[in-house]
């Protein structure tokens, strides 16, 4: 082997062994506040409401999520590929629902690296990742979207969320969190909106080089932590050095930090005021290797899950109609009998077309109700403004409906025979 071949493939080595993580998140940032009038102050009053939130709020402890408390987001990922080999299996897409599950949970097998002084500060953050089993239109979905696109690389200019710039349209940002892979130019691995921005532009891109743990995913990025890491900013994280030497990122809990840590650092890495500990940089939202993150703590839960209270950014997801079908699957059907549904009475029930609903419950003024046929689609959706009203199914073919309130609580169905 020639000496020169040998001094190139040793380099390229070298360029492998010392990939860093690049993420595109602040440069977006300042990208797109720049061309949306109005967002610096909504960004202003959103993380004004977050503060007086968390004042309000008792210290946070490490066992305040309970079952009943976990935060359900379903997700669709737009596989946008421009070789066959960036076609992603679908395997490998769960393999990256599966670490977001794990990582949100605090179930991530690597909980014994985060060091011992900062295990206090470690959190169950409760949240579960589902793909999405209804789509925009009611139909059932499987929650992966496959597109080819021309475009061999794309850039954080947002160009793969749009069909018409070659890549794919958000489904709606209010039901469903927008994952989308592709092939992202200048080793970005990742990056994510910002919370508040447009609705079309809302959710996180990731290179198909570092989705998942399997397939196409390449060491040192290979364990879906950039997921986790760019899905911590669609929930309103900044990273841990507030993207300024020792920043503010907003979390109390976070010790201050001059900038990004790379790689797999050890031991206790002094910067700014941040002693005896030194800097988390095991933290999620840091720059170190996959392996070598494993920690969010209770400051950035706290955090992210005021986005999901009244008022929040991300309320309205709460009451998505993204997983109607998993809730159908629950109920319907299995006894052949209809739920006992307390707010509501159906009649006449078998109907031709017109059907009169009616309530009790001065809370479901403002909820939608919903009819879905047998294979879980939502064939009618109605706002509910009194407490008796119609619903017409008059253009519907024969069969059994199951009647829903969408109100984001209620599970109960009622069985709607149209004859
Ligand atoms: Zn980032």
């Amino acid at each position: 082997m020639s000496r020169i071949l040998l001094s190139l493939i040793m380099s390229l080595a070298v360029l492998v062994a010392n990939a860093q993580r690049i993420c595109g998140f602040a440069d977006y940032r300042q990208q797109i506040i720049h061309n949306t009038p109005g967002l610096a102050d909504k960004i202003t009053s959103i993380e004004a409401f977050t503060r007086r939130l968390q004042a309000t709020r008792p210290q946070p402890s490490s066992n305040s999520v309970t079952a009943s408390s976990v935060i359900t987001i379903p997700v669709v990922v737009h596989v946008i590929y421009n070789s066959s080999i960036q076609n992603l299996s679908d395997a490998q897409v769960q393999s990256q629902i599966d670490v977001l599950n794990r990582d949100y949970r605090r179930q991530n097998a690597d909980t014994a690296n985060t060091p011992s002084y900062f295990q206090p500060f470690a959190a169950d953050c409760g949240f579960h990742f589902v793909l999405a089993k209804v789509d925009p239109h009611g139909y059932a979905t499987r929650g992966i979207v496959r597109k080819h696109t021309d475009v061999q690389q794309f850039n954080i200019n947002d160009a793969i969320k749009f069909s018409s710039s070659n890549g794919d349209d958000a489904w709606d940002a209010d039901s469903y969190f927008n994952i989308w892979v592709g092939d992202l130019t200048g080793g970005v691995l990742g990056y994510a909106s910002v919370v508040g921005g447009p609705k079309a532009n809302d959710g996180v891109v990731i290179s198909y080089k570092a989705f998942g743990t399997m397939g196409t995913a390449a060491a040192p990025f290979n364990e879906g932590r950039t997921g986790t890491h760019e899905t911590g900013h669609w929930l309103n994280l900044i990273h841990t050095w507030g993207d300024a030497d020792c920043g503010d990122d907003k979390v109390d809990d976070t010790p201050p930090q001059q900038a990004a840590e790379y790689g797999c650092p050890s031991g206790i890495v002094i910067s700014c005021t941040d002693g005896p500990n030194g800097e988390m940089y095991t933290n999620y939202m840091d720059f170190t290797n996959d392996a070598c993150m494993n920690i969010f703590t209770l400051g950035q839960r706290e955090r992210m899950r005021a986005l999901f209270e009244p008022e929040g950014v991300r309320y309205p997801m709460l009451s998505s109609g993204a997983l109607a079908a998993t809730a159908l699957d629950d109920t319907a059907g299995i006894s052949g009998e209809p739920e006992a549904v307390a707010l509501v009475s159906v009649y006449p029930n078998p109907a031709a077309d017109l059907v009169t609903v009616s309530m009790t419950d001065q809370n479901a003024i403002g909820a939608t109700i919903e009819l879905y046929n047998q294979v879980g689609q939502r064939v009618i959706s109605q706002k509910i403004s009194q407490l008796t009203f119609q619903i017409n199914i008059g253009t519907l073919n024969r069969g059994i409906y199951y009647l829903k309130i969408n109100d984001g609580k209620s599970k109960n169905v009622t069985k709607l025979v149209k004859f």
